[in-house]
């Protein structure tokens, strides 16, 4: 089916993510492994979803697709209109670094590099000026509450900053939509509701968020929750009273900051 065709699509209705018949198999020398087998959703500007499903259920399949890191098997994707299914290699690792932050359960900071050389990391792919990387990253950074740790190295902070790096990271290229898979997996409960309640604070500021967890008090802060199973989606639905992280933080008092060096 063409996207333009789709009924209701108009420039202000149009979904950030459309996915139709997705189907992802992985091949382990004779035997295919379907991961993910029929899946339709769109995710429209402004949306924070969580992905939840047991383990093997094909989340991190369908994630990596979304944030083309990977190709599906068959089955169609538009992001923010665009036909990416039928995107080379190349024209995909552009679309990624245009588009999409990412933000993963291990930071996955470089661990020889400051914070600020990794907030710029993206920024070096994308081509941009080496006077601005600097300024963005340490505008980036000054959002997420870290310019004192500009010129600390990763084993230095603790593992909330460390996240937090990371979506500095993920924010400096002004992506459409932030895909974190198991973000707070990683992380003690404070620390967990503290970075969803930086992510809230983006999502208010309009970023598209899609968020996998398997922890069903994480997925309380999303606006929307949907759950795979077997590679299919077998739950999609709308939270209207979704929890607000600033407020349970107050409640909770922090525990002390395990820090390695101050
Ligand atoms: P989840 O993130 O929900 O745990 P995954 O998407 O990682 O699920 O995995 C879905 C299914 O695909 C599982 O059966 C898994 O073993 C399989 N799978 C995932 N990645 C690969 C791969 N690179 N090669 C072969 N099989 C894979
Ligand atoms: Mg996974």
């Amino acid at each position: 089916m063409e996207y333009n065709q789709r009924p209701g699509n108009t420039a202000e209705t149009f979904p950030v993510i459309c996915v139709r018949q997705l189907r992802k198999e992985y091949y382990l020398g004779r035997t295919i492994v379907p991961a993910l087998v029929s899946v339709d959703l769109d995710v429209y500007r402004g949306e924070f979803v969580a992905v939840m499903g047991p383990s093997g259920s094909g989340k991190s399949s369908f994630m990596n697709i979304l944030g083309c890191l990977d190709r599906p098997t068959s089955g169609e994707y538009y992001l923010d209109g665009e036909p990416v299914s039928e995107m080379s290699v190349s024209e995909l690792a552009d679309v990624r670094n245009e588009k999409i932050g990412f933000v993963f359960q291990s930071f996955n900071l470089l661990p020889w590099m400051t914070t600020l050389e990794n907030v710029e990391l993206p920024m070096i792919y994308a081509g941009v000026a080496a006077e601005q990387r600097q300024e963005r990253a340490l505008w980036a950074l000054a959002m997420l509450g870290l310019s004192s740790r500009a010129d600390h190295k990763p084993m230095e902070l603790s593992g909330g900053q460390q996240q937090r790096v990371a979506i500095a990271r993920a924010l400096v290229t002004a992506p459409s939509m932030i895909l974190a898979d198991e973000p707070t997996g990683n992380l003690d409960s404070h620390t967990s509701i503290q970075i969803m309640s930086i992510l809230q604070r983006l999502n208010m500021q309009g970023i598209t968020i899609v968020l996998v967890t398997h922890e069903p008090d994480i997925a309380t802060y999303c606006k929307r929750k949907v759950v795979f199973r077997d590679g299919r989606l077998i739950h999609d639905a709308i939270n209207p009273t979704p929890a607000i992280a600033q407020e349970d933080l107050q409640q909770q008092p922090a525990p002390e900051e395990r820090m390695l060096i101050q």
